[in-house]
């Protein structure tokens, strides 16, 4: 069904860079001072009338749209085992469960008008599937959930590989890489995650031909820290300054308007360095796309199953009584914890959210850059990284033959839709005073990144659902368990 695509209004982020502080380097590029990055100066009314896109391309049942108050189907439905609040990973796993494996039906509830969470994905006016809240790249090396997930869609083998833009004037843009023109600016394109090639191109008169080569590279540069307590600690430790300012240190910066060392060792461990050329932006097994887009594993998993309802365009909070008291078993929330503790006067946990840019281009070639993901890791552009996702194989085929191609410019902001929990002790700290509240709650199962305030990729939402289904209906199901590992662990 054809529903009226919101444009992704945009705010103006008005952070002041610094001056870089850049440490001795190889490079030959001279030292320059960065000017203020500029940015677009849109109003959000602006902003709001420039998308024109439609979504299609999905198979939402028209029932879902038909609220929760007036319609007898949920209004006076007693039978509900389960209610659960949001339709992305989490919450559909447990539907899915539940009706699957035990025969209990479920009312789904979720604010948005789609369902599949922060991975809904849809067919753009121009023809291109693009995903609402950001590229999705799914990988795992959790053999449950791969196993779990081919259940729902046919899956095409895609290994992911990030490129970099190094702006050549700066310390550290080197001379290699292959050579990109921007806006008005000359980069180097190296790989993302950092390796030997990355270090070749940004600082050539290291000339580096082997694994061990580089590791010396590396250990001439990097600290010995066995545990490292920051971003920064960990990227220097790993990367050594130069790399740490080129790649992590700005980029970090603009993704979370923090410095790495006011973040958690694990965010930024998340980026491995590499001593061989393998350009992987992911290093586990279980690398691929499905064939028909994520929405339609969602679909595949929910839709037409008389056991679960599902209601969207539908918050939780403005039905709270009403929907509490309607599921038999437990209430399962997916959303952000702080917002279901609300009024208990804490205060709220900290998120980072996104704003996307869309431009439709005809370029030369048919292309708009030379990769799906481009990251733009330097201060000299607001943009964290700029996605092209017509070089993605699983696009409809008039879309890879087409003349135009859609991008998405990516900019982070600290207000909107809560995507990234903000790992830091702080927020650790108090993410436990909620924890300690849910674990009190009766009746209530909390679930996914929101509500375990965890930086999970996909396929850990997707375990983690599994094993709290587990264990909170299926008491002798203990034996399937994987162990998960650290939810924000590395790539
Ligand atoms: P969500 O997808 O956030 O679903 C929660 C749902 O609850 C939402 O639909 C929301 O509308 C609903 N909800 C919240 N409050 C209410 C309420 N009051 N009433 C009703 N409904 C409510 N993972 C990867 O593996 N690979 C990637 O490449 C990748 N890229 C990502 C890029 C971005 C920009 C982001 C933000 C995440 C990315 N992820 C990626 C992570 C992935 O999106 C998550 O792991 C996954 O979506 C978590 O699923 P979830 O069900 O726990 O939460
Ligand atoms: N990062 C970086 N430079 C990059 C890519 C990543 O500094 O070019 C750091 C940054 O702190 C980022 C983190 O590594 O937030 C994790 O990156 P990832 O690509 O996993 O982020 P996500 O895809 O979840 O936004």
């Amino acid at each position: 069904m054809n529903v009226p695509y919101i444009t992704y209004a945009f705010a103006l982020v008005t952070t002041q860079l610094p001056v870089i502080q850049t440490k001795s380097s190889l490079a030959d590029a001279p030292r320059v001072r960065e000017p203020e990055a500029t940015m677009p100066s849109f109003t959000e009314d602006e902003w709001a009338g420039m998308d024109v896109s439609i979504r299609r391309g999905n198979d939402h049942d028209p029932s879902w749209f038909a609220g929760v108050e007036n319609d007898p189907r949920v209004r006076d439905a007693t039978d509900f085992d389960l209610v659960i609040v949001g339709a992305g990973i989490s919450g559909c796993v447990f539907a899915e469960r539940a009706s699957r494996e035990l025969g209990l039906k479920s009312l789904i509830v979720d604010k948005r008008d789609h369902i599949g969470g922060n991975c809904y994905d849809f067919i753009n006016g121009k023809g291109f599937r693009v995903s609402q809240y950001g590229v999705h790249l799914f990988h795992t090396r959790h053999e449950r959930v791969w196993e779990y997930v081919q259940r729902f869609s046919e899956w095409m083998p895609y290994e992911h590989r990030v490129k970099g833009a190094i702006e050549r004037r700066r310390e550290g843009g080197g001379t290699g890489g292959k050579k990109y023109e921007h806006d008005g600016r000359e980069y180097a394109v190296v790989p993302i995650p950092p390796n030997r090639d990355t270090i070749n191109a940004l600082f050539p008169g290291a000339d580096l031909k082997t694994d061990d080569e580089t590791e010396a590279w590396l250990n001439e540069r990097r600290t010995v820290n066995e545990n490292p307590k920051n971003g920064e600690e960990s990227a220097l430790t790993r990367a050594g300054p130069e790399l740490y300012d080129a790649i992590f240190k700005h980029y970090t910066k603009k993704q979370w308007d923090k410095y790495p060392e006011e973040l958690d060792a694990s965010v930024l461990a998340r980026i491995p360095v590499r001593t061989n050329t393998d350009d992987r932006y992911f290093s586990d097994p279980h690398q691929a796309l499905p064939k028909d887009g994520y929405t339609r594993i969602f679909e595949n998993m929910i839709m037409g199953d008389p056991n679960i309802t599902v209601r969207l365009n539908t918050d939780f909070f403005e039905h709270r009584e009403m929907l509490s008291a309607k599921a038999k078993r437990f209430v399962v929330f997916t959303g952000p914890i702080d917002a279901y503790y609300a009024s208990q006067g804490l205060p709220k946990l900290e998120y980072r959210s996104l704003r996307f840019f869309e431009e439709y281009h005809e370029p030369e070639g048919g292309f708009y850059q030379p990769c799906l993901q481009l990251n733009y890791p330097g201060p000299e552009v607001e943009h964290t990284r700029i996605v092209e996702y017509k070089h993605k194989p699983n696009q409809p085929e008039a879309a890879r033959t087409s003349a135009g191609t859609v991008i998405f410019k990516e900019y982070s902001c600290d207000h909107g839709e809560p995507y990234y929990p903000v790992p830091n002790p702080a927020n650790r700290e108090l993410y436990e005073k909620y924890r300690d509240m849910a674990s009190k709650e009766p009746g209530v199962v909390f679930v996914g990144r929101l509500a375990s305030y965890k930086y999970f990729n996909m396929d850990q939402a997707f375990l983690n659902a599994l094993e709290i289904f587990d264990d909170v209906m299926c008491a002798d199901a203990s034996s399937a368990r994987t162990p998960l590992g650290e939810p924000d662990g590395p790539k």
